[in-house]
Formats: structure tokens, sequence, C-alpha cells
């Protein structure tokens, strides 16, 4: 639930208590200093106008030098610690999110795209950034000084201690609380008007030549210089009343320093208070008001913070699609021994749909898949494939019938448990930013290099990896070195062998290859991984020969079934598919043979 962001954001704080608490103190000792130096100052100046020995200022003189160094070095070591702390629980933070984000994957994730939700949890993310600095500290810090400065007051007289915080309450509390009424409405206007412009000005950018073919640029810039002023005259409206809100500021300080004065004075003439002690009072007074100056800003940050921690808790709290049974069973260790009576996989009257009211992706599906078989799925794109891939995953819950896994239900297993026996390659093979073996290892994190390099070789990577300066070290993703459809299939490829399950998943593995490098590819595919037990999901008719079971998916349900032959002889769907594709292979060939 995303109530009450605050707590759950402080109590995601808490390892680091000790450490906010001494950044707090380190800024209390900084304002203290600030203090003890104007009123030290004052002291010496009273003093000094009184002419007495030079002895008596001597001390008092050094308490000046030492509170301005103090001041810096407190403020120094205040910065040092306040952001060491923040960038660890910035740290946390993220580790914490990413824990409560990827078992939302992909289910869960797929309402938001996926652009946008990058962009906002990073946004979001750093916006938190300011929680501690900008929000819990200086109120902290603030209500500290404020205490020291009430016990200060009070030693002299208990009205100046009363005035001088109800003073301090005024400029730190009641002011911004009372601007940051005022200024919703306009920040809401602004951020509206910011986004009107930026749109209207990607537009016109964007569509300069339409604009320019119709002559309509005039009017668009007449609309965008509207927009502009719209902005220009919220933007006012807020500066305003942020030059309220400082000069309202000044105002209190001023004031604090005159009724200190109003109250010190009578104390001075009725001889309970030292003359001299009358311009301490006043400078304390007006240099304590420097710990109340980062409140309001404290407030902006707390109502952004806030909102940013409302939407990543909404993000996190959202029920994973699959939850873990409380005692799953243990895997099977073996997988040896099974037949077609007892197979290693079987689907049995499978039925899901993603949302209640959508039709089923899948209806009735029933297959085995005996261990080292190879079962095809084909069928048109629509048909359901990706979805049993993805219930094969755990991805999703399925609603009616069920998978076995050697015997069981897979939704008694863990689904860390089901994905370790699993081996895909997929149509789209992310590679992530890192070396080559980095990349290899995401099958299996402690593969040795020669291990990671056999595994390159199974899948004919050997020599193309052999060939590049770093070999294995070779850097991949965004930055680094692009590979070509094939070898990213290949590396995928090989990723299968490196992780050696006994259950392969090959998801549309060739999709998006040209006819000859499929070929190529495939036969990697059942020469790298040959004998394991097989599920390989196509809409392609390519490498299917070597299937002992073809099903043919359509609208979520098994069309037909049987070999290769069988089917290219009896099954109507299937020749459907295959005369498709032959006719693409045959435009593709006719294509690449004229020459243009
Ligand atoms: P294939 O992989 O055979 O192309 P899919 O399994 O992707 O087919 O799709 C089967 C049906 O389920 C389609 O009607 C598709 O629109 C729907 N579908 C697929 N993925 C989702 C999803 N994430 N949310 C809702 N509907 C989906």
């Amino acid at each position: 639930m995303s109530r009450r962001p605050l707590l759950r954001l402080l109590r995601l704080a808490a390892p680091f208590r000790w450490w906010m608490l001494l950044a707090a103190l380190l800024g209390v000792a900084t304002i203290g200093s600030s203090i003890a130096l104007m009123a030290t100052a004052a002291w010496v100046i009273s003093r000094a106008a009184l002419h007495p020995p030079i002895g008596v200022l001597s001390v008092a003189v050094v308490g000046v030098r030492f509170f301005g160094i103090a001041r810096g070095v407190f403020r120094y070591l205040e910065r040092i610690v306040a952001h060491q702390t923040t960038f660890c629980l910035l740290a946390r933070l993220r580790v914490w999110f990413f824990a409560h984000l990827e078992p939302l994957a992909p289910a869960r994730l797929q309402e938001h795209r996926s652009g946008d939700l990058l962009a906002r949890i990073v946004a979001d993310i750093d916006t938190l950034e300011n929680i501690y600095l900008r929000v819990i500290a200086p109120p902290a810090v603030a209500a500290l000084v404020a205490a020291g400065m009430a016990v200060f007051m009070a030693a002299y007289d208990l009205r100046l201690a009363l005035a001088l915080v109800s003073l301090l309450i005024a400029a730190g509390a009641l002011i911004p609380l009372a601007l940051r009424g005022l200024a919703r409405q306009p920040g809401r206007e602004l951020v509206a008007a910011r986004g009107a412009l930026v749109a209207a000005v990607i537009d016109g950018v964007q569509g300069m030549a339409d604009l320019a073919a119709f002559n309509a640029q005039e009017r668009h810039l007449a609309s965008v210089r509207q927009l502009s002023r719209a902005l220009a005259h919220h933007q006012w409206r807020l500066a305003a009343l942020g030059a309220v809100q400082t000069a309202l500021l000044s105002l209190v300080t001023s004031l604090a320093a005159l009724v200190v004065l109003v109250l010190a004075i009578p104390l001075v003439r009725g001889g309970q208070l030292d003359g001299v002690l009358l311009a301490v009072l006043v400078l304390a007074a007006l240099a304590s008001f420097e710990a109340v100056q980062p409140l309001p800003a404290a407030l902006q940050h707390l109502d952004s913070s806030l909102a940013a921690a409302r939407r990543l808790f909404e993000l996190v709290d959202a029920p994973p699609a699959v939850r873990d049974p409380a005692q799953p069973l243990p895997m099977p260790t073996k997988f040896s021994g099974n037949s077609i009576s007892d197979p290693l996989l079987h689907v049995e009257g499978l039925r899901f749909r993603y949302a209640p009211g959508d039709p089923p992706a899948l209806d009735g599906v029933s297959f085995a898949l005996p261990a080292g078989a190879i079962v095809a799925v084909v069928g048109p794109s629509g048909a359901g494939k990706s979805t049993l891939v993805g219930l094969l995953l755990r991805f999703w819950d399925y609603d009616k019938g069920a998978i076995r896994l050697a015997g069981h239900d897979l939704r008694r297993y863990a689904q860390d448990d089901v994905r370790r026996l699993l081996s895909v390659v997929s149509q789209q093979t992310h590679l992530f930013s890192g070396t080559l073996l980095d990349n290899l290892r995401v099958a299996r994190p402690d593969a040795a290099p020669d291990e990671a390099f056999a595994a390159l070789r199974a899948a004919h990577l050997d020599r193309f990896v052999a060939a590049l300066p770093d070999g294995l070290d070779t850097w991949i993703g965004e930055q680094g070195l692009r590979l070509s459809g094939g070898e990213r299939q290949r590396l995928a490829i090989a990723r299968a062998v490196l992780k050696d399950a006994p259950i392969l998943l090959l998801d549309e593995p060739t999709a998006n290859l040209d006819p000859v490098t499929e070929r190529a590819v495939l036969e990697t595919v059942f020469s790298a991984l040959a004998g394991r037990t097989t599920l390989l999901i196509t809409h392609r008719l390519a490498g299917l020969e070597r299937a002992s079971a073809i099903l043919v998916l359509e609208k979520g349900r098994i069309a037909e079934r049987g070999t290769h032959t069988e089917l290219l002889q009896h099954g109507s769907a299937y020749r459907r598919l295959w005369a498709r594709q032959q006719a693409e292979q045959a435009l593709i060939a006719d294509t690449t043979s004229t020459p243009l």
C-alpha cells in the first residue's frame, strides 16, 4: 500500500540513523558556532566600549577566532557526513527497489511502457536524494537550535525565550506553510503550461516541413508565443510568492531583534541584566534564524519526495502475478528414465487468459514432452505460442489445467527452481553492457573462461571470438561491439550450452534471421544441444523434420498434431503455413537475385 510513504522511507533509512544523527549534530554545531561567533563578537565590542584592560578581552577575542574557524570546519564535516549518508541511503534504496521490482517482471510491469517506466524510476529515485539532506535534516537542526536558544534566553528571562521561539516557529513553519497553500495552484498551472509549451515546440520542430508547406509557421509561432507568455505569467506568480516569503522571513528576523531589545532593555534598567549582554542577546537571536532559512525549501522537497516515494511504493506494492508456494517441492535431481507414458513435462488441458474479460490465449492445450524428445509448437502470429513459453517460465499463473514437471504441478515448485531447469533461446537475445565473458556468465556465473570458450565453440562462435583483439574480454552491448543477428543467436546458444539445463526452450530462436542464417543457426542449435529435451516454438517451419511431434496451434487451441511428413500429407493448417512460407521464400529469393 502507498500509505504513509514518509514512514516507510524512514524505515528504509533506519540503518543510517547514527550517521544521520551525527550529521544533524554537526549541523547544529555549525549554526551554534555562528551564534556563538556573533554573541562573543557583540560581547567584545560592548565590553571594549567600557575601556577595560586588554586582558579582559583577550579570551573573548580568541573565542571569536575559534568560532569563526569552527563554523567552517563543522560545516565541512557536516557536508561530508551528510552526503556520505545520502549516497549510502540512495544505494540502499536502489537495491531495495530493484529487489522488489524484479518479481513483478514481466506480468505486472507490462501495463507501463518500458521507456516511461525507466525514466520515471530513475527520476523518482533521484528525487529521493533530497530526502535526508533537504527534508529530514533541516527541521531536526532547526528544532535543536531553537531548543538551545530557548534554554539560553530563558537563563535571562522566560519571556525572551518564548518570544524568540514563537518568531522562529513563525519564520520556519507558519509562513512557509501558508505560502505553500497559496503556491499550490500556480505550481500546478506552471507544470501544465511547461508541458504544453514543450509539446508545442517539439511538434513545431518535428512538423517543420509540413508547417512550411502549408504556410502555417506564423500561426504555429503565435500559439508558441502565447503558451510562452502563459508560462512566464505562472513563473512570475510563483516568483512573486517566493519574494513575499523571503521578505517576510527578513521581516520576522528583524522583528526578533526588535522584540529582544524591547524585552531586554527593561531588564538592564532593572539591574537584572548586565548592559554588556544586551547586544549579545540581540545578535545571538538574529544569528539563530540561519537555522530556519532552509525550512521553506524543505517543505517543497518534502512534497516532491513524498510524491516520488508514493509512485515507487505503488509500483512495488503491486502483487506479483505468481507467488511461490509456502513449501515448494524439492526439484527432482534425476531426469532420466522418463518415457512416453511418464514424460518429463506434461501439459494437460491448459487454459489461460491475460485478463478476466479477454478471450483465452490458450484453450485446452495438451501435450507431452518426453525426456530427450524434440516437440515443436508452430502456429501463426497471435496463436498463443509466447503465452505457452510465459506459462512454462512461470511468468503468469494458469487458470485451468496443469503443467506437470516430473509428475508434479509446476505451481508446487519454487519459480527459481523451475527456471533453473530451463535453458531459453528466444528471438530477442539481450546483450548486457559488459564483456563477452560477462554475457556468457549470465547463464552460469561461475563459468571458467575455458568453459565459456568451449560453449562458444559448440555455438560455432569460437573463430569469431578468437579473431577479436580482446577475445572473451571484448566489450559488447550498448556501447561495445555490435553483433549481427546470427552472432547474437549463437551467443544465446552458447549461453544455453553453458547453462546445461535439462529442458531446452527454443522460443522462435531464428525469427529475426534471414533464411540462410536461419538454417545455419538451427544446425548449430541441434548440434550443440543435441540430446536435450527440447520444446521448439516457432512460426517458421524450418528444421521441423527433427521433431518427434509437431503441434499446430491456432487461436489458442491445438488444431493438428503429427510429424512433419504426416502433417504435410494430412494436415490442412500445417500445409497452409508451409505453402505460405514457401511462397515468401520464393519471393525473397526472387528479389535478392533480380538486379535492381
Ligand atoms: P504468438 O506468440 O503465437 O504470436 P501470443 O502468445 O503472443 O501469440 O498471443 C496470444 C494472444 O494473447 C494474442 O491474442 C495476444 O493479443 C494476446 N496477448 C499476448 N500477450 C499479451 C499480454 N501481455 N497481455 C494481454 N494479451 C496478450
